[in-house]
């Protein structure tokens, strides 16, 4: 029995593993390096798994969700996190229950993973691109590439997503699946920053900002909210608020009359009233101050001269001479600053593919094809994609081992 897996990403490099058991398995990669993405996941550390319950992690995926239930039950979360740990890595628990390497380093996650591939003697084909996949008459296929072409009883496609294709996901995957004849669901960013034309969000860029309330609205109907960070950047708003929120803004925007804003509350902990009392104090303090040198203790540096202009106030106004509507301006400002979404950064800075391999289209108690037997699919190609929170590379290892122990 001869199985050849596409892709040497978290699920392929898992699939491997996994399938090595009853199976003699090739792996292709086409980059000198296995894991390329995972190498940059989670800034570099690695957030390779969520702590949380399955029924947590089933949500994390949307409506798509329950398609997870077979892989999770077969690899989940607590299985992953022993693998890890059985093989010389430990782990930690960090806010939001998102699972790291102790050594805050993805490229021991690697180093893991590919050290269990040479023991289990799998064959590991760097530097080869599959160009084409036929599909021969007794069952099997034959993976075609520069280096020459060789036959497989079984066949595991796991090119990953479409997004930062320089890490080697650029989508092959989806031609191999249509060329077999599956379909492939619309494919667009679903964790991604997102754009703006005020020209004063772009004054801000670098200001990262914590706690703060980032809600999304599309024409005046609030449609989600999330708090925590998030960062200015030159071309609009990124963090992780942002990203959590951004598929609300790349859904409404696909219709060119929608109206998309995102409001920030920059101080989420203190009530209107609160807030004013808080600002009354802060004037009371700088009393014969103009209003422009007043706001240091309340907000960033960067953050004054957007705020002076978009309140209109005089900024040489003398601080006891700001009235109570005046505050009210203010106060308004710092609790619902709003930030007109033109865009999203295009599918390739996304940090999840939407969309991929029709669900329909695969049985999702063992991920093999519907139309082909001996097919599998697993990992970020199928149509699913999670929130941040380590829950998107849990799938491609789940999806993965299922996979491989399927073959
Ligand atoms: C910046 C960034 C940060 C992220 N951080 C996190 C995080 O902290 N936690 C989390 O859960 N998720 C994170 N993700 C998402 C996560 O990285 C992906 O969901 C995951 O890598 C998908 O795994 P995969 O194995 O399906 O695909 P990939 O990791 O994309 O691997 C696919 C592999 O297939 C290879 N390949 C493609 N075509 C061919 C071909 N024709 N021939 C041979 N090889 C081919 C590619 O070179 C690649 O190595 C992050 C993503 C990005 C971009």
């Amino acid at each position: 029995m001869k199985t050849a897996i596409i892709g040497g990403g978290p699920a392929g490099m898992m699939a491997a593993i996994a399938a090595s058991e009853k199976s003699q398995v090739t792996l292709y990669e086409k980059n000198d390096i296995l894991g390329k993405k995972l190498l940059i996941t989670g800034k570099g550390r690695c957030n390779l798994t969520n702590a949380g319950t399955e029924d947590e992690i089933i949500e994390a995926f949307g409506k798509n969700g329950r398609f997870l239930f077979s892989a999770l039950n077969s690899f989940s979360n607590k299985d992953l996190m022993n693998f890890f740990e059985k093989r010389g890595l430990p782990l930690k628990v960090e806010r939001g229950k998102r699972v790291f390497p102790e050594s805050d380093k993805s490229l021991d996650v690697i180093r893991v993973l590919e050290k269990e591939l040479n023991e289990k003697n799998i064959k590991i084909l760097k530097n080869t691109s599959v160009k084409k996949i036929n599909v021969l008459e007794n069952n099997g296929f034959e993976i075609v590439t520069e280096k020459g072409n060789e036959t497989y009883d079984a066949l595991v496609i796991t090119t990953g997503g479409k997004s930062y294709p320089k890490t080697g996901s650029t989508g092959d995957g989806y031609i191999f699946a249509r060329s077999l004849g599956h379909s492939v669901s619309s494919l667009s960013p679903y964790l991604i920053p997102l754009e703006t034309n005020q020209e004063d969000i772009k004054e801000l860029m670098g200001l990262s900002l914590k706690n703060v309330l980032l809600k999304a609205f599309v024409n005046g109907k609030k449609k989600g909210e999330e708090f925590g960070e998030m960062i200015f950047t030159h071309f609009g708003i990124s963090g992780p608020v942002v990203l959590t929120l951004s598929k609300i803004a790349v859904d409404a925007l696909k219709k060119e009359k929608n109206k998309v804003v995102y409001y920030i509350d920059f101080k989420p902990a203190l009530s209107f009233d609160e807030l004013d009392k808080r600002i009354i104090r802060d004037f009371e303090k700088y009393n014969n101050k103009q209003f422009k040198n007043a706001l240091d203790d309340l907000l960033p540096r960067k953050m004054i001269p957007v705020v002076l202009n978009r309140s209109g106030i005089d900024e040489e106004k003398k601080v006891n001479q700001i009235s109570k509507e005046e505050r009210k301006i203010i106060i308004d400002l710092l609790k619902d600053f709003p930030v007109e979404i033109s865009g999203t950064r295009p599918l390739s800075e996304a940090i999840v593919t939407s969309g991929g391999i029709s669900l329909k289209e695969i049985n999702p108690k063992t991920m093999e094809s519907k139309l082909y037997p001996g097919l599998f699919f697993a990992g970020e190609i199928l149509d699913l994609d999670g929130v941040t929170g380590g829950y998107n590379l849990q799938e491609a290892f789940s999806t993965g081992f299922l996979a491989g122990s399927s073959v």
